[in-house]
């Protein structure tokens, strides 16, 4: 009976157990709006609530739902690839499972899909229930991002979008462990479009993302899309030499004609070490946020690794994560 859906909703899940029902009601009452063949591969990113269990229970009922069960938890970015991996449809949608983004704009992606389009992201017009510092950082961050790196990332759009299958199977095909999703899909290329939403507050419960992982995804945003960090260091280097280089006449000339006493006291000595010093440890800073992703490439370890899989056929499927399964190979 294993025919390949026409459509797979992906839906990282971390502490849902509020808004899973509702989650399930909006998404199928959508898909089957369309007519066609779907599934929904949920993936269980180490919750601690009841989320699991809701999950199977769905997948129980509706043998369209598909839980993938990590082994702990990995990341939402991690969440969404694993969800990747284990869909067939022709068209994927990626969602959010606190219903921010909503299941209703998928008919909308459909029909560009439809006319042509291999990418369908959905760009926030608006978003509701965030607090500002969440909202200028966002901002801040989405035109930062635009700026500095080598791709053209759509700004204001989160991972809320449809790729079809080819671009699916290249995304697959890309082992890397920082994953940067948006960044990723845009590098593939392909005919992109956007639809333009309102984001919603979340449903129920709370923000899964803390400041921290807002930080550490920002870095893997940057380190994996630009190498302008790297490269301003040459720009300072640049100023503080001719700074150097000038202050030698400088000072010789103020001391002999005006017999001026420059730079007589230890505490400019003081400040001026401190201050080159923490320019230096910044930049070695940046330095080992890319040496480190390098480190995380190099030991290969897989991307995540899976519990166990409920609802699917195949259980053997891509056991360990290891980035795509063979099959996935884009020619
Ligand atoms: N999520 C996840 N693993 C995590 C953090 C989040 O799977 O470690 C999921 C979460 O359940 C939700 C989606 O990723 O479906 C987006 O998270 P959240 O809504 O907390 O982020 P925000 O919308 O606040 O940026
Ligand atoms: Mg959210």
């Amino acid at each position: 009976m294993a025919t390949k859906p026409r459509y797979s909703i992906v839906a990282p899940i971390y502490n849902e157990e509020g808004n899973i029902p509702k989650l399930y009601d909006r998404i199928k009452g959508v898909m089957d709006s369309t007519g066609e063949t779907w599934e929904l591969v949920t993936v269980n990113d180490g919750s601690r609530d009841r989320s699991l269990e809701l999950l199977a229970e769905l997948s129980a009922k509706d043998s369209r739902i598909k839980v993938v069960n990590f082994a702990r938890n990995f990341g939402h970015q991690l969440a969404v690839t694993a969800g990747l991996h284990h869909t067939s449809g022709d068209a994927v949608v990626i969602i959010d499972a606190d219903l921010q983004d909503p299941p209703e704009l998928i008919l909308e992606m459909v029909e560009r899909w439809k006319a042509g389009y291999q990418v369908v992201y959905a760009v926030r017009q608006e978003r509701k229930g965030e607090s500002w510092f969440k909202l200028f950082t966002a901002k801040l961050f989405y035109r930062m991002i635009y700026r500095i790196t080598d791709v053209d990332i759509p700004l204001d759009t989160g991972d809320f979008r449809l790729m079809d299958r080819r671009v699916v199977d290249a995304l697959n095909s890309m082992p890397e462990h920082n994953r940067f999703i948006r960044g990723l899909t845009s590098w593939i290329g392909f005919k992109q479009t956007g639809v333009s939403y309102v984001r919603e507050a979340r449903e129920w419960g709370e923000t899964k993302y803390p400041l921290k992982k807002m930080v550490r995804f920002a870095m893997d945003a940057v380190t994996g899309f630009s190498y302008f960090p790297l490269q301003i260091m040459v720009y300072v280097s640049f100023v503080l030499g001719v700074l150097a280089v000038l202050a030698v006449p400088v000072i010789a000339l103020l001391r002999v004609i005006l017999g001026f006493q420059f730079l007589g006291g230890q505490v400019t000595h003081i400040v001026l070490l401190l201050l080159l010093s923490s320019f230096q440890l910044f930049f070695l800073f940046v330095m080992g946020q890319y040496v480190a992703r390098i480190y995380d490439e190099t030991r290969g370890r897989p991307l995540y690794v899976v519990a166990d899989r409920i609802g699917f056929e195949d259980k053997e499927k891509n056991t360990q994560g290891k980035s795509a399964a063979p099959e996935l190979e884009v020619s």
